[in-house]
């Protein structure tokens, strides 16, 4: 980092920030501005790095990361705030944030993670991870990937399981062998699966391995006609 912003309002935080930049990146030069209005007016200079806060005395700082992700897209926008609420964090990252950095941390937290930014390492507060980690959680998949599956996948998927080939797969089911890699194909996708062993042992879970118990791999004997 040879250039760093830092938009903060409150004086004594600046001094702060400006003395964690300079022990994070010795030889980095760094300019300061205390409202959003010079904060845009710093981005022209160029930088590779910015700290910017959300709540400034005239806007908000996502003006000047948008318009920083806008002018320079190399530049790292790393908003530093107080304000840890769904709401700010979701509007820092869907603004092109690379990071997230709450301002009461401990001070050695922040300066790791400001070092961290030159090895591609997104600088994010634990408890901001921690967010979006339950973001996720919460509007992930309701149901299972299996839900999904058709009632031809899953025969599919059953015979498979039972360790026939494509070939005696397509035979058993009246099917041509490419509607049969087809359907493999999505039975995979939608397990997340790439291998037969994988294939069978969600055939099993599934119970659609015919119901018996212990081994039986390689052992059927498919009927064909
Ligand atoms: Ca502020």
């Amino acid at each position: 980092m040879k250039r760093v912003l830092i938009v903060e309002d409150v004086a004594e935080t600046r001094r702060w920030l400006t003395g964690l930049v300079q022990a994070a990146f010795p030889a980095a030069t760094v300019a300061e501005a205390a409202t959003l209005r010079a904060g845009l007016a710093a981005i022209r200079d160029g930088f590779d790095l910015a700290l910017i806060d959300l709540g400034l005395p005239d806007g908000s700082g996502l003006e000047v990361l948008r318009a920083l992700r806008q002018s320079q897209a190399g530049a790292l926008c790393v908003v530093t705030t107080a304000m840890g609420d769904d709401a700010s964090i979701v509007a820092a990252l869907s603004s092109g944030a690379d990071g997230y950095l709450l301002k009461e941390q401990p001070e050695d937290v922040l300066l790791r993670q400001l070092r961290q930014l030159s090895l591609g390492i997104p600088a994010l507060s634990p408890a901001i991870a921690r967010r979006i980690m339950e973001h996720f959680r919460l509007t992930g998949p309701a149901a299972a990937p299996d839900a999904d599956l058709t009632a031809r996948e899953r025969e599919v998927l059953a015979l498979i399981g039972r360790g026939m080939r494509n070939t005696e797969v397509a035979a058993s089911l009246g099917l041509a062998e490419t509607t049969v890699a087809g359907y493999i194909k999505a039975v995979y996708r939608k397990l997340g699966i790439s291998s037969r062993a994988e294939a069978s042992w969600h055939a099993t879970r599934l119970g659609l391995s015919g119901g018996q118990t212990g081994g039986q791999a390689g052992g059927g004997s498919p009927a064909n006609g």
